[in-house]
């Protein structure tokens, strides 16, 4: 591989997917590492729909695909290309290849194909086409044509013994394949439709892309597609294949075994941070040459190396019907960093979007409540691991309408009827300070468990539940001092309701 050949230079990737379903987490990571290598080398990052299986190919899943990638923050520079807009120049090809004599037409019914395979299945040996085809005197070739014969056009493998096909790969070194072993494969249907690995080849070529970086699956047709080049006299791009994800028992992850989770949309809807997702998406299957694991989008950039792309099969630790990882651990992990440490500035915006899409935005957030908005989402976000959480676990901070956890309820709430005196002369005495704070509430609280004898920590951890619904989150008083004088009483008076009268 010579990267600085000027071949390769400009850098151009592309991501080339199908659309016939949804925006897999794999097919976004081979956006990504396209992406990252564009951008790294300064290079050009192309969109291509694969769409020429038109029976399985649905603009829904074209709009998904873009919508995914739009969300992810990877943005592409040219396209989207529709393959099936250049199925001639596929033929086109093809043609090329028949006039180079690389390519031959192949007149075998699928009878005769047949009683091939059966023979080779009598002698007990794998199938392939012998290339009867290939010797036809060209007056043959003519006759058949004349009689309107139908035929396929099949690549014309080399087929002598010292004959093999090499590639380097960026990722699993040098690989080579005897032409031997290599069938004259099909390269236009008789109905004149080129065959995908055709088309993929020279949309390739026609793109001008240097680097195909692209799933461990692509590599059974990389010989056959480097035949192909070298039959069209052009120099193959760079091949960077990378190793597959699997679950954690060693399955293809798919929607049919694995649900939702394996779809971007998934973690768009359960309030990831598309970059949270990205950097999680990076390090399956590809590392750091110092171990670090969080990257901002510049330091990726600047650190991803196709040479660094792992060849061992990637785990996605997900195991299906786990309530609480509903997905890889490590992915909500990452999700929940992210949350608590990035910049206020650029988490502010997407709490905004989650609050709005819940119905509970304010817009007194962005004027006078500006920096008790900052405060709050500050206190409460070291403990969330989504921005869905905001609207949820969070709601009791911007609505009266949330929810009370029954476990909270029972455990903090309904042990103790006396809690029906307590809460409200507790709210009568926070309503009476002279000046409202998280402190001066703490003092009136202990003192006052004090005068009636019982701990603090029941007071306290009724509290908390009466105003929040639930028995986590940030220290009782810092969420008291958050949440203002007049709702902590309100709700202390309101939660008397809740107890149960002895
Ligand atoms: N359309 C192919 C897929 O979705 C892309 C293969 C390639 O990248 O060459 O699997």
């Amino acid at each position: 591989m010579n990267d600085n050949n000027s071949h390769y230079n400009p850098v151009r990737v592309r991501f080339a997917p199908s659309p016939t379903g949804y925006l897999h987490l794999g097919g976004a990571r081979t956006a990504l590492y396209n992406w990252l290598w564009a951008r790294k080398n300064q290079g050009v990052f192309l969109l291509r729909i694969e769409d020429t299986d038109l029976e399985r190919s649905t603009q829904d899943s074209v709009q998904e695909i873009l919508d995914g990638l739009t969300w992810l923050g990877l943005d592409w520079d040219e396209g989207p290309y529709f393959q099936s807009a250049s199925l001639d120049k596929h033929v086109e090809a093809a043609e090329t290849l028949l006039q180079k004599r690389y390519a031959y037409r192949c007149f075998c019914t699928k009878e005769e194909l047949e009683a091939q395979r059966k023979e080779a299945g009598a002698k007990k040996v794998a199938f392939m086409y012998d290339g009867r085809c290939r010797e036809l005197p060209a007056s043959r070739v003519d006759e058949n044509l004349a009689k309107g014969l139908p035929y396929v056009i099949r690549f014309a493998v080399p087929r002598d013994s010292q004959s093999t096909v090499v590639f380097e790969d960026a990722v699993y070194g040098r690989l080579e394949k005897k032409g031997q072993d290599i069938e004259d494969f099909v390269i236009v249907r008789s109905d004149g439709r080129p065959l995908y690995i055709l088309s993929n080849a020279v949309d390739d070529a026609n793109d001008r892309i240097t680097h195909v970086i692209r799933g461990a699956d692509g590599l059974a047709n990389t010989p056959k597609q480097v035949l192909i080049y070298e039959g069209l006299g052009i120099v193959p791009p760079v091949f960077a294949h990378m190793p597959l994800t699997l679950d954690n028992k060693k399955a293809k992850l798919s929607k049919r075994t694995h649900g939702e989770v394996v779809t971007v949309a998934y973690y768009r809807r359960h309030g990831f941070l598309p970059w949270s997702l990205c950097n999680f998406l990076a390090l399956l299957g590809w590392s750091s040459s110092d171990g670090r694991e969080f990257f901002s989008r510049e330091e990726l950039i600047e650190a991803f190396d196709l040479s660094r792309i792992n060849r061992a099969n990637s785990i996605f630790n997900y195991v299906p019907g786990d309530a609480k990882n509903w997905t890889d651990p490590k992915a909500i992990h990452f999700n929940a960093t992210y949350i608590r440490t990035m910049p206020l500035e650029q988490l502010i915006p997407c709490v905004k979007a989650e609050l709005q899409n819940a119905g509970i935005w304010d817009d007194a957030y962005e004027t006078e409540k500006r920096e008790w908005f900052r405060q709050t989402v500050d206190l409460i976000r070291a403990r969330f691991f989504t921005l869905t959480d905001f609207s949820t676990r969070g709601k009791c901070y911007f609505s009266d309408e949330f929810d009370f956890d029954e476990q909270a309820k029972k455990k903090n709430l309904s042990k103790e009827p006396r809690l029906r005196e307590f809460l409200p002369e507790l709210a009568h005495r926070l309503d009476s300070l002279p000046t409202f704070s998280g402190a001066a509430a703490e003092d009136a609280l202990r003192e006052y468990a004090e005068e009636e004898g019982v701990k603090a920590g029941l007071l306290i951890n009724a509290a908390r539940t009466a105003v929040s619904g639930t028995s986590v989150g940030p220290g009782l008083f810092e969420m008291l001092d958050t949440m203002g004088r007049q709702r902590v009483v309100a709700r202390l008076m309101k939660a008397k309701d809740l107890i149960p009268e002895e």
